[in-house]
């Protein structure tokens, strides 16, 4: 003696749950809607009394009175019945009369069990690759019917208030009032471009998806049952039919503010991970003040050095450019801070004899060797930029080194981006710094353009060093690549703004 109201999922039966489908197995009684499969409706066994209580959007019976009807089902059957099993679209508590069935249940007497179900609102937008709540581009989702008109009548919804909000509207039961509704929430305030999907009959063999904007909704020519998803999200998935695409930036914007050819790379990396990316390279390397004459003259003679320490990509193409050609590095041997630099070296013919586990300059110093017997001549050569801290030359001199520091080129800040570029970079999800001279002109920026450091964006830093630069600076949501390496600040991105794969736990 009760009655199941079972949810039977957007129209794919294999969405029905394991439980809908155990007590439709008992069933006595079912009572189902239009919109259920068959194939769910003969999961009840042959002996159970069927009866479809679905009527056609255009039959004349008022929805008043079906209900009313369905109600006095529902009460006769719940008294004699065993197993009575309610049988509805998608959930049976959304837009699903769930809940008034559930009242008249109560109030005669009759025991009721819920039997959740996936709701088109959510599954349908879902299976053609429309997470309606998406990190970065939409964090909250509202679901209404498509009634329009004064929205001081029950059911009618407020549509110049739901313009205001920013995050995904699911419109159910909307397919007839579309170009209502379009218009409601544009003269609401939502954007005329704001993406749409119409998604009709979703999760069955019959599906079809029109994607397209706002003002264009009035156009798409499909029927009913369809939903609605309208917000940044209606543009994600596949467009048409196609097998849902799926990246973990998908909808975060990163900036780059690397500078010079590796640039490329960060930039083509952040994208293949789905996201949007803006190159604001923040720095750019210039020649030394003397055009280069003192590191031209300290490597005129390599015999004179045991090692060259080399702690950047710009350090390694100028020290190779100012000699004659690679041999002319002798016996000396080369130490690179990271597998960027090693990389570089690589690239000139030069592989290097130490690069430390630890990408930076005091993971550098620790496994450097210590000095045999001092000899008394310069022997580390460090090419470096104008700007590098002492920390190689305490370092190794601790260790019994001397040190000859030679400026190989300077690092200076660009020209400041426009207004445009500066609001863009204020709203990103995360920049990205290779430098700690890149943090400083960004804080320079963000001073200048009256935007708080602490309200700034994930720092994501390519080592510790800049890391420490950034947080000495005031940046507080800073985060440091394991790895110093391109792929070591993508993956750094994506632990922290990255979604799963769905269907990955
Ligand atoms: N309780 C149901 C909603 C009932 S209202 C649920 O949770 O899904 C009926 C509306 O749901 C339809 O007008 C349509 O807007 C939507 N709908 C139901 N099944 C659908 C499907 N397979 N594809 C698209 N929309 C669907």
């Amino acid at each position: 003696m009760t009655v199941y109201l079972v949810g039977a999922g957007p129209g794919d039966p294999g969405l029905l749950t394991r439980r809908g489908a155990q007590v439709l197995s008992e069933a006595d009684v079912v009572i189902f809607d239009r919109l259920v499969h068959e194939s769910v409706v003969k999961l009840a066994p042959a002996s159970a009394e069927l009866i479809n209580v679905g009527k056609r959007p255009d039959a004349d019976e008022s929805s008043t009175d079906r209900q009313d009807e369905i109600n006095r089902l529902l009460v006769a059957h719940g008294q004699l019945a065993e197993v009575v099993v309610r049988l509805k679209g998608g959930d049976p508590f959304v837009f699903g009369r769930g809940g008034e069935e559930v009242e008249v249940l109560a109030r005669a007497g009759v025991a009721w069990e819920i039997v959740p179900g996936v709701t088109s609102a959510f599954g349908v937008p879902g299976v053609v690759g429309i997470p309606v709540t998406h990190r970065g581009l939409s964090s909250t989702v509202t679901v209404v019917t498509g009634r329009v008109g004064d929205h001081s009548a029950p059911g009618v919804a407020d549509w110049e208030a739901l313009a205001k909000l920013d995050g995904t509207l699911v419109i159910v039961m909307g397919i007839k009032t579309r170009t209502e509704i379009a218009d409601a929430l544009i003269r609401g305030g939502k954007p005329a471009n704001t993406p749409v999907a119409v998604i009709e009959r979703g999760t069955t063999s019959r599906q079809r998806v029109a994607r397209t904007v706002l003002d264009r909704l009035g156009e798409v020519d499909l029927g009913s049952p369809a939903v609605i998803v309208v917000g940044a999200v209606a543009a994600l998935g596949a467009p048409g039919d196609g097998p849902v695409s799926w990246a973990p930036l998908l909808g975060a914007t990163v900036v780059v503010t690397r500078s010079g050819p590796r640039a490329h790379g960060l930039v083509d990396a952040l994208e293949e991970a789905g996201a949007e990316v803006l190159a604001i390279p923040l720095t750019r390397q210039v020649d030394p003040a003397d055009g280069g004459a003192a590191l031209r003259e300290a490597v005129a003679d390599m015999s004179q050095y045991r090692w060259v320490v080399l702690t950047s990509v710009n350090a390694v193409q100028r020290f190779m450019g100012s000699l004659r050609d690679a041999r002319a590095i002798g016996a000396a041997l080369v130490a690179a801070v990271g597998p960027g630099t090693a990389d570089a070296l690589r690239a000139a013919g030069v592989e290097p004899d130490l690069v430390p586990d630890q990408h930076w300059a005091p993971g550098l110093v620790q496994v450097f060797p210590d000095a045999d017997s001092g000899s008394g001549g310069v022997e580390v050569l460090f090419p470096c930029v104008d700007i590098a801290p002492p920390t190689i030359e305490a370092g190794l001199g601790e260790k019994g080194w001397r040190v000859r520091r030679v400026v190989a080129y300077r690092t200076v800040a660009l020209d400041q981006p426009n207004d445009r570029l500066l609001t863009k970079m204020a709203q990103a999800d995360a920049v990205t710094f290779s430098a700690s001279s890149a943090v400083e002109a960004y804080v320079v920026l963000c001073e200048r353009a009256g935007h708080s450091v602490a309200l700034a964006p994930l720092a994501v830093c390519i080592g510790a060093t800049t890391g420490s630069t950034a947080q000495r600076l005031g940046l507080v949501n800073v985060a440091i690549a394991q790895e110093a390496s391109t792929e070591g600040i993508v993956n750094a991105v994506i632990s922290h703004l990255g979604h799963d794969r769905p269907g990955d736990s």
